[in-house]
């Protein structure tokens, strides 16, 4: 009894600088007691949607783990609606019962970071779920949290590597874990180990989502503007967008560095943030790009525009469906002579 009271004790602490409710409370101090964690120690952050705790565990309390519990409050969930209706994994959605809707996102959140895990992503490994309650490793030492992409300082070598990594790790979410993140950007991506982690994945949608691609522009977007004003030569939201969909390479070898490298030369030879540039990503923030093939409404006509090369404006499925820019034929895999490799890794 002695024992469980320490438990509880434990657990009270944590909502020292913030309530938890009587449900999260039971959740973890259950934990507690089965040895999941042996102190919860305090508030990483509080969030609109969800607060993150640190905890640790081992006999010098040295496995220190991140506990992220989502909130139930209704009016937050309800801005939420754009990423579940339409994911074939979330059909029981039930926008009635807060209850089941947060228990939901935090499932959501372990099944996409597993996804992650296992494409190896650099993101925290999920640990344990017990309704919205969700343990996961934590990334950062000694109780202080790795910092964000946006508070690293990286200096500006770093940052341009930062932002081939950030390249590739959109690819491979949608190559490998057939996700958009939905959400990413500098405030999701924490910097540990001098390597960048991907978090904050509950919103994360499948590619068959009606807005996936919508979801996936921004997020290019979102990258793109934060490197942009870090000072990193960037490619254009629509050559983002294409790099990430396309199918005719891979995520990781020679073909995938070939291409990196030769659009990283387009990004640099480029002048700085030219008016053009910029009116060619407002324009492509707006089009229209097809899920399906039944939504290409005349693939004879836009061929023909493209081959005719004076009016191209406006089609922007060539590289989703792997064919060249021109759509004379599918692209082929870009050709390597060596075994170059990038720096970083
Ligand atoms: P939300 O943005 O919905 O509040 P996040 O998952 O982005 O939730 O977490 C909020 C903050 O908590 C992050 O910006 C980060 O600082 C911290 N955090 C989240 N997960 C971890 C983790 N596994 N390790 C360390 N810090 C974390
Ligand atoms: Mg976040």
């Amino acid at each position: 009894a002695a024992a469980a009271n320490r438990s509880k004790d434990r657990a009270d602490r944590a909502t020292v600088e913030q309530v938890l409710d009587p449900r999260t409370r039971m959740v973890l101090f259950k934990m507690l007691n089965r040895g999941v964690f042996s102190e919860i120690n305090g508030v990483v952050s509080t969030g609109k949607e969800a607060n993150v705790y640190h905890a640790s565990a081992g006999p010098s309390g040295g496995c220190e783990m991140a506990i992220k519990v989502y909130k139930t409050a209704i009016l937050v969930f309800r801005d939420r609606d754009r990423y579940v209706v339409g994911d074939s994994r979330f059909q029981r959605y039930c926008k009635s019962n807060p209850r089941k809707m947060v228990k939901m996102w935090a499932e959501k959140e372990m099944r996409n970071l597993a996804r992650l895990n296992s494409a190896g992503i650099p993101s925290p490994k999920p640990v344990q779920l017990r309704m919205h309650v969700l343990v996961m490793e934590f990334l950062g030492e000694n109780g202080v949290a790795a910092p964000r992409l946006k508070d690293a300082g990286l200096p500006p070598p770093r940052m341009r590597q930062a932002y081939t990594e950030m390249l590739i790790m959109l690819r491979t979410l949608y190559q490998k874990c057939r996700l958009v993140h939905a959400d990413l950007s500098e405030y999701n991506v924490l910097v540990h180990n001098n390597e960048l982690y991907c978090i904050d994945v509950s919103q994360a949608v499948e590619l068959d989502h009606p807005r996936a691609f919508d979801f996936l522009r921004e997020d290019c977007q979102h990258v793109n503007d934060f490197f942009r004003r870090a000072g990193v030569a960037t490619l254009s939201v629509r050559e983002l967008f294409d790099f990430t969909v396309d199918p005719s390479f891979g995520t990781e070898g020679p073909a995938l560095e070939a291409e990196l490298d030769r659009l990283m030369e387009v990004a640099v030879s480029r002048p700085a943030a030219t008016a053009e540039q910029e009116v060619a990503d407002a324009v492509f923030a707006k089009a229209y790009i097809p899920k399906k093939l039944e939504d290409v409404m005349n693939y004879e006509r836009d061929h023909a525009r493209l081959t005719s090369g004076t009016d191209t404006e406006g089609i922007y499925y060539q590289a989703l469906a792997g064919m060249k820019a021109d759509m004379s034929g599918a692209r082929v895999q870009q050709e390597v002579s060596s075994g170059k490799k990038k720096g970083g890794n």
